[in-house]
């Protein structure tokens, strides 16, 4: 099943339940209101290090909680891509979540997977890091595992 890996960033986080009902697709709640160290977000960002917007980014994203979710469905990469809108928010269309809840290109308020292989990196840095920040237990971390990386081999954050 396609599922796409979906991030509320710090700036968005209070209003993440309602900003999450706005996307077109079914969601499962992974984490909610989570505080996750600038480690984490190294390993869940590591495809943009060396970029100039890099170190900018890894403050933001450890400055305050954060709200994940899997969303799943035919098409749901794409759909939730096209729903958040353009990184950045002054450019995003009308509508979109970045257009309405984003302050700026860092802040820009969710986080969505761009292709079924980074779905797949980020679900797994995802998981792996809910359950040893103590976020998620080991029962619901094997759960969603096997239910959408279907017992594939889990990256190590
Ligand atoms: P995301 O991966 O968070 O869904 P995206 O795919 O639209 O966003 P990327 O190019 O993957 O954009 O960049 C990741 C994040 O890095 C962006 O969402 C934004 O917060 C930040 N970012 C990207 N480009 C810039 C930039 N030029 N200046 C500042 N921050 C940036
Ligand atoms: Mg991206």
């Amino acid at each position: 099943m396609e599922y796409t890996y979906i991030v509320v960033k710090p700036n968005a986080d209070e209003r993440a339940e309602r900003i999450i009902e706005e996307l077109p697709c079914k969601v499962e709640k992974v984490a909610l209101h989570v505080s996750l160290p600038r480690e984490f977000w190294e390993s869940f960002y590591v495809v943009h290090r060396g970029k100039s917007f890099y170190e900018e980014l890894l403050d933001f994203m450890s400055s305050g909680n954060t709200s994940h979710f899997i969303g799943y469905g035919d098409g749901v990469i794409k759909k939730v891509r096209k729903a958040i809108g353009a990184t950045d928010p002054s450019k995003a269309e009308p509508g979109t979540i970045r257009a309405k809840y984003g302050r700026s290109i860092t802040e820009n308020a969710i986080h969505a997977s761009d292709s079924p292989s980074s779905a797949h990196f980020e679900l797994s840095v995802g998981l792996t890091g809910l359950l040893q920040y103590g976020y998620i237990d080991l029962k619901r971390f094997m759960e969603l595992k096997e239910r959408f990386l279907g017992g594939e081999e889990v990256k190590h954050a």
